[in-house]
């Protein structure tokens, strides 16, 4: 099972990732938006070290919910209250369950979708984060209902947000700044799709 050590062990692997791909995010988001997605979500996770540097709260959820707080504030933009309400909805899907099996993981990350879209009310094919985790809850449930591990249902989610997010490459933007570019949004990689799709990999790989 994965303990609130380990959740906390996994959130501070996907700050060193966030930190390496902060440019590569940038560029993605000055392609088709204002240029900050990577030091939006570098702020928000370098904060999240930070205070869990101070304190691992005693559950997997706890630690969740911290993460969500503190994205909520920090991050800001589109993708802060997104990732804030996905981390908090994840966190209140687990409960206060003391380790993770496999089906809460599934259970959270499908949580933390309808999160998303409960806020920021894109679909798939609208060209956002969305298209990256929508496939990825499919995957995590599919592998979580006919016996995987935790492990196996990171890295089927992970696998299936690499191709949802590659698959934004030729939509034209429905939300988001984006959308403002109209047509001219096609051809380019979704940078909340890309963040979503590393942070689920970078899960993945701390779960092995
Ligand atoms: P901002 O656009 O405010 O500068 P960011 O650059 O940090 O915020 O995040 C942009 C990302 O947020 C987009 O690439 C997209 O994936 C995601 N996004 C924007 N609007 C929405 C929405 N309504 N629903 C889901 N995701 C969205
Ligand atoms: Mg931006
Ligand atoms: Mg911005």
């Amino acid at each position: 099972g994965c303990t609130a050590e380990r959740v906390a062990e996994a959130l501070r692997a996907v700050a060193r990732v966030v930190a390496e791909h902060r440019e590569e995010l940038v560029r993605l988001d000055r392609e088709i938006g204002d240029g900050d997605h990577g030091e939006n979500l570098n702020r928000g996770f370098t904060a999240l070290v930070s205070k869990l540097d101070g304190d691992v709260p005693g559950t997997p959820g706890a630690v969740l919910k911290s993460a969500a707080t503190t994205l909520i504030s920090v991050v800001g933009g589109a993708a802060g209250p997104l990732y804030g309400t996905a981390f908090l909805r994840a966190a209140t899907s687990v409960g206060d369950a003391a380790e993770l099996d496999a089906g809460a993981v599934a259970g959270a990350l499908r949580a933390a979708l309808e999160g998303v879209v409960a806020r920021g009310k894109a679909a798939v094919g609208d060209k956002t984060m969305v298209d990256a985790l929508t496939p990825a809850v499919a995957a995590a449930s599919s592998v979580a209902a006919t016996g995987g591990d935790v492990a196996g249902v990171l890295a089927a989610a992970a696998e299936a947000a690499e191709q949802g997010a590659e698959s934004t490459v030729p939509l034209v933007a429905r939300k988001g700044r984006a959308s403002y570019l109209g047509e001219r949004s096609a051809g380019h990689l979704d940078p909340g799709a890309r963040s979503t799709a590393l942070l689920l990999r970078t899960l993945a790989g701390s779960a092995r």
